[in-house]
């Protein structure tokens, strides 16, 4: 069996946009889609370790009607041919319009739809994400380790022991990620 770094894709591989009313929008169109310091490298020596790389994104852009198909297949082929992505799977819907999914995260009907394509062995895979529902998404998956991007902050550590949903790591960027996972590879 296979086994893969699942990643988010807003604020792990790229930037979000903000507008000026202070929402925070995904990327609509390649224009706007900013990769973030170090995600390349990052994911270069995830694959040189031997992982699949798998993007898990919501991406209900869509059905909100600011997002193409069209143009979210550009950006989806784009992220493949210039990171060495191995696959990117998005869930469409939103509950507002399409009631409730099985594979809008944290749901992890994404996860099991890449185990069934690529072969994936879940328990030995990583989930790397930047929000508290990307790491209940592995937690729910029962992965292996699952990393937040970002800073340790007062306000997101209260959040998480509000929801009780604790990520194993908090890393600035994915190149420390794969780091940490070489870590904890070389441990097994
Ligand atoms: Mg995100």
């Amino acid at each position: 069996m296979n086994r893969a770094v699942f990643l988010d894709r807003d604020g792990v591989i790229n930037e979000f946009l903000y507008e000026v009313d202070g929402n925070i929008l995904s990327p609509a169109n390649l224009n706007q889609l900013k990769i973030l310091k170090n995600v390349k490298k990052g994911i270069l020596r995830l694959k040189e370790m031997g992982f699949k790389i798998i993007v898990i994104s919501n991406q209900p852009g869509v059905k909100f009607g600011y997002l193409s198909q069209e143009r979210l297949e550009e950006i989806n082929d784009y992220l493949k041919k210039e990171l060495g992505i191995d696959e990117i799977y998005c869930c469409l819907h939103h509950p507002k319009y399409d009631g409730v999914c099985e594979c809008r995260k944290p749901k992890i009907g994404l996860l099991e739809q890449a185990k069934k394509d690529l072969d994936i062995d879940l328990s030995g895979s990583y989930m790397v994400g930047d929000n508290l529902s990307d790491i209940k998404t592995g937690i729910n998956a029962n992965v292996k380790k699952t990393f937040r991007i970002g800073t340790l902050r007062a306000d997101i550590l209260e959040l998480q022991h509000v929801k009780e949903i604790f990520p194993d790591y908090t890393l600035p960027d994915l190149l420390e990620v794969s780091k940490k996972i070489g870590e904890l590879e070389e441990k097994i």
